[in-house]
């Protein structure tokens, strides 16, 4: 059976030590997530799976890596500081805060169900700075709200430092922060969050065409390298259209409250590079853009054979690193009935997704031999640099089994009295169960075939 609400997933994580709630001793902290031992495993991986995407499997996109304490002015002319903000609406009666888009019914207290509702107000969702010895208090930098914006203003120097021709793309993961109203859905909605964005700088005659390519690379990526099948994802247009945008589609995942967003893909026009340009009246730019005399840059791209100086368009695909791990954690979870009642809980995750690739248990610990079988073998698997390797040592098998079960651990090695007689070990795969006796020689060749597979 799959998980039955996200309130599995939630029990898991704390059990299993994926994610815990931040500032815990403290009564906790709104909309922020410590990530434990596992976890910080497989967000690591699911970004390695991006980056690998993204990166090293391409010639035309680079990586960048921007600071998150960023200056007003970029949020001034990106257009967040005067429009990035939600409808807040607050019930008279309980005193709950909600955004009066996401309600239930925009006229009853979703707490309460009182109709006696203030008006909506306009609530800024970053989050302000004062920094420097004469700041005062007064706010003059953002922790930056998206990675997008650091990437436009840094196109010049990307460009500059490494020639490429249209189109091309600039990628970064990092972390965002918002002010969010009301934090949700576990990992799903928070304060603090990572994203992985990349930009890719078009011709504007090209726009639609790569609109179309990234909806076709992101969604394949979503099932071939994440593991979630097709029919539980979707694209989902925008209805309304950002001010800026000439297209905008969500990917969306069916979670088990019902389909949310994963990761956009939105054509931004010239906006971008538009607004944060320098001498913008140089350029026919097509989206509206605030009057900018604060840049210090221009943002446009040359093309050597026409000789024409043009602001680029921006195709963006936009994916939350932490809902990216929600929804392969759901997609892979099963509650499994193995007869006589009895059940296991297993993370199906594709093995290069697993936070341990795999266990080496030796079944005795007071007999040396054993020990340092199981250390040799540790320590050969290590070398291949896959990620984490882990020996038990707790003794009791079945234990281990369900734990590396719980954590998504592709396969387990034991070493017992056997193994000392006939130089053989047990191979056990978490999602057959199945148990093999295999050359304790040939162990590396098979842990690589397994986290290799498809
Ligand atoms: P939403 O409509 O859910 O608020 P958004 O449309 O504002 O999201 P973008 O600004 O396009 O989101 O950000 C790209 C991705 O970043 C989203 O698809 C989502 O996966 C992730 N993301 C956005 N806000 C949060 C958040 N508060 N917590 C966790 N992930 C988030």
């Amino acid at each position: 059976m799959p998980a039955k609400s996200v309130n599995d997933i939630v029990a898991l994580c704390k059990r299993r030590g994926f994610i815990f709630t931040g500032s815990e001793i403290y009564g906790g902290m709104g909309g922020t997530y410590d990530y434990g031992p596992y976890g910080v495993e497989l967000m690591r991986n699911i970004r390695n799976a991006w980056w690998n995407a993204m990166i090293y499997s391409r010639n035309d996109i680079e990586g960048m890596d921007a600071s998150v304490i960023t200056n007003r002015l970029m949020w001034k002319y990106s257009g967040h500081e005067g429009s990035f903000s939600d409808p807040l609406v607050e019930c008279k009666k309980c005193g709950a805060r909600m955004r009066q888009d996401k309600m239930k019914d925009p006229t009853k207290c979703d707490n309460c169900g009182s109709t006696d509702i203030t008006e909506p107000r306009a609530y800024q969702l970053m989050m302000g700075l004062s920094i420097g010895a004469m700041a005062n208090g007064e706010i003059n930098a953002y922790l930056r709200p998206e990675t997008a914006t650091t990437t436009y203003v840094n196109f010049k120097n990307v460009l500059d430092s490494k020639p490429h021709k249209l189109p091309f793309g600039i990628a970064q993961i990092g972390k965002s922060f918002r002010n969010e109203i009301s934090p949700r859905g576990f990992v799903f909605r928070m304060r603090e969050f990572e994203q992985a964005e990349m930009q890719y700088f078009v011709n504007p005659a090209e726009d639609e065409k790569y609109f179309e390519y990234w909806k076709k690379m992101r969604l394949a990526w979503w099932v071939d390298t994440m593991g979630i099948r097709s029919e539980k994802l979707r694209f989902k247009p925008h209805e309304k259209l950002a001010h800026y945008a000439k297209a905008a589609v969500d990917i969306e995942y069916d979670f088990p409250d019902g389909f949310d967003e994963l990761e956009g893909v939105h054509n931004r026009q010239d906006f971008d590079l538009g607004s944060h340009t320098k001498g913008q009246d140089e350029f026919k730019l097509a989206a509206h853009v605030m009057e900018n005399k604060d840049s210090t840059t221009k943002l446009a791209y040359s093309d050597a054979q026409t000789g024409e100086t043009f602001i680029p368009y921006v195709i963006e695909t936009a994916m939350g690193v932490n809902r990216a791990m929600l929804a392969v954690m759901l997609e892979a979870y099963e509650d499994e009935d193995l007869g006589d009642g009895k059940t296991r809980t297993v993370l199906k995750l594709k093995p290069w997704l697993a936070p341990v690739k795999a266990a080496v248990i030796p079944l005795v610990r007071n007999i040396p031999e054993i020990v340092d079988l199981s250390n040799k073998i540790v320590e050969d698997l290590r070398r291949l640099g896959i990620g984490k390797i882990e020996l038990e040592n707790s003794g009791n098998i079945g234990k281990n089994y369900r734990r590396h079960d719980e954590i998504g651990t592709p396969v387990c090695i034991t070493v017992d009295h056997q193994t000392l007689e006939d130089g053989t070990v047990t191979l056990r795969y978490r999602d057959s169960m199945e148990q093999i006796r295999i050359n304790k020689d040939d162990v590396v060749k098979s842990v690589l075939d397994i986290v290799n597979q498809k």
